[in-house]
């Protein structure tokens, strides 16, 4: 278990020990596998398979390839990166590389003592399944080749723009080819966005398109880079924000618990749809959004837009497979590989995957960081074994109950926690007042399915009692009976909606 943990900062006493990946010891005291394995995409789960690969066999070659410059990097923080210098290295011109030392997973040395290469800047344009090999080309569009016995995609997630939503002249720009229109997926984001910042003349207007976890998260550390008398307008299609997890009043009060922050800065205009991003072509060439089309009861009208942030979530992103015999099986749901619990394709055993391109099957698809780490331990030490039939692979996913999956979403003081699968309209909702917040808690057949906190940080240790009570299925007397046994929290439950 970690120390910290990557994504919130938690420490030791946040985590319990769901289930282990059994990792078995044959390869170190029997036979070990010797042959290549290339590891596809240099994310979190790239490095976790690598390294978990490497713990199964000694002797095995492996070979991570990545599209982007920098090693292997926390996405989570992120966003923190666009106000906080001391993320990124103070390194005004260095390669990303070097501006991404607060992020990196592990340093170029790690890779070398390890024994593994990666190659950064190259990006996978096809798996051929016949040949054994990958084609990569480079940032000068050289093409070449790299043979594997064994691949593992991890090639992760990008952030989703509807197909023509950014335009010029009526003509689709695609993702990046606006200098100011962004998501907040990869470092050269954040420099893009920095850039944009510091190349427009303030004060700023900036809109933020999507109004759950992924754009609010963003909105703190963009406000404290934008300069002052800047303003944000955030363009929701639901009619409140963080509409999967709360229901209108709570949004309100999560809402309203950071006013001292939003007020004379930050619009929400709910119920609206964004129709079109709208861009020009300035004279040295670069292409600019203008203003934002947007839709709402019927009437379109436009906000003037100098950066604007896209937040409505990512699409798993898979190179191409060729192969002579198609397998009866598919190979992809949803653009996601579909794996096994061992992390292997159910179309081609050959190949693996893990992190945000892959779907295990029976379970939801979800892009989180703790996904993407498990399955790669399991990819990279399945990829590593000598024997490749199902029931003889190395390790294999725990049982995954439906509540594993939470969120938590930190705007300033003020925090949002869910856990569980999304409510039912048959759930009995029973909500708890806490000292600085309330907790939701859903019953579903008497049992606790799925619960919702928001507040400040003493909610965090209500939190860490919730998920508990849903993975194990808590019955709804014991949960009220913990919210109202401890004394910081007040007894009453203030009703149901
Ligand atoms: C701003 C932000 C905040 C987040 N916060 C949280 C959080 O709080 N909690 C949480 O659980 N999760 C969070 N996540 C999600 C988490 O970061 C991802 O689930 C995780 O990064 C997935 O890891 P991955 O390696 O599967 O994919 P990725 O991180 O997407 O890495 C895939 C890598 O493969 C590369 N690649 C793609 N295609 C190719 C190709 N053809 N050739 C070569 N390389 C390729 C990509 O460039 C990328 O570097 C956050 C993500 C973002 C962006």
């Amino acid at each position: 278990m970690p120390d910290i943990c990557p994504v919130c900062d938690a420490g030791p006493e946040a985590f319990t020990l769901l289930g282990t990946l059994e990792e078995s010891q044959r390869g170190k005291t029997g036979p070990q596998f010797e042959g290549t394995i290339v590891i596809l995409g240099a994310g979190p789960a790239g490095a976790a398979a690598a390294e978990a690969a490497r713990k199964q066999s000694e002797k095995c070659r492996i070979l991570v390839i990545g599209e982007e410059p920098a090693l292997p990097y926390n996405r989570c923080k992120l966003a923190l990166s666009l106000s906080d210098e001391a993320l990124l290295s103070k390194a005004p011109t260095g390669t990303l590389t070097d501006r991404a030392q607060g992020l990196v997973l592990h340093s170029a040395e790690w890779y070398k003592e390890h024994r593994i290469e990666v190659l950064t800047g190259c990006s996978v344009s096809g798996i051929d399944l016949d040949a054994h090999e990958v084609s990569v080309s480079d940032l000068e569009g050289t093409v070449q080749t790299h043979p594997f016995d064994r691949v593992v995609v991890c090639t992760g997630a990008t952030p989703f723009v509807p197909d023509g939503l950014v335009t010029c002249d009526s003509a689709t720009v695609p993702y990046g080819g606006a200098a100011n229109v962004r998501a907040v997926r990869n470092l050269q984001d954040i420099l893009a966005i920095r850039a944009s910042i510091t190349h427009t003349t303030p004060p700023i207007h900036a809109v933020l398109v999507g109004g759950g976890v992924l754009a609010l998260e963003a909105l703190p550390p963009l406000l404290a880079a934008l300069p002052p008398d800047s303003t944000v307008t955030v363009v929701e299609a639901a009619g409140h924000v963080l509409s999967k997890q709360l229901n209108k009043e709570n949004s309100d009060h999560f809402l309203s618990l950071m006013e001292a922050h939003l007020k004379d800065k930050v619009t929400f205009k709910l119920s609206t749809k964004v129709m079109g991003v709208e861009c020009c072509k300035r004279e040295d060439g670069t292409v600019q959004a203008t203003q934002v089309r947007v839709k709402s009861n019927g009437v379109e009208s436009t906000i003037p837009a100098d950066l604007v942030l896209i937040g409505i979530g990512v699409r798993p992103s898979v190179p191409q497979v060729k192969c002579a015999q198609e397998s009866s099986l598919p190979f992809l749901s949803r653009g996601a590989v579909i794996v096994t619990s061992f992390a292997q394709s159910i179309a081609h055993q050959e190949i693996f995957a893990a992190g945000d391109c892959c779907l295990v099957e029976a379970q939801p698809y979800t892009a989180t960081y703790s996904r993407a780490l498990d399955t790669a331990r399991v990819a990279g030490a399945n990829a590593a074994s000598l024997d490749l039939s199902y029931g003889s692979l190395s390790a294999e996913l725990p049982f995954l109950p439906a509540g594993y999956f939470g969120y938590q979403l930190r705007m300033w003081d003020v925090l949002m926690t869910s856990v569980g699968p999304a409510a039912e309209e048959s759930d009995t909702v029973v909500q708890v007042p806490l000292k600085d917040g309330r907790a939701m808690c859903f019953f579903r057949d008497g049992v606790l399915a799925r619960a919702v906190l928001l507040g400040g940080k003493s909610t965090e240790s209500v939190g860490i009692a919730l998920v508990q009570g849903v993975r194990e299925e808590a019955e709804r007397g014991d949960v009220l009976r913990l919210l109202e046994g401890q004394d910081q929290y007040t007894s009453r439950a203030i009703g149901y909606y």
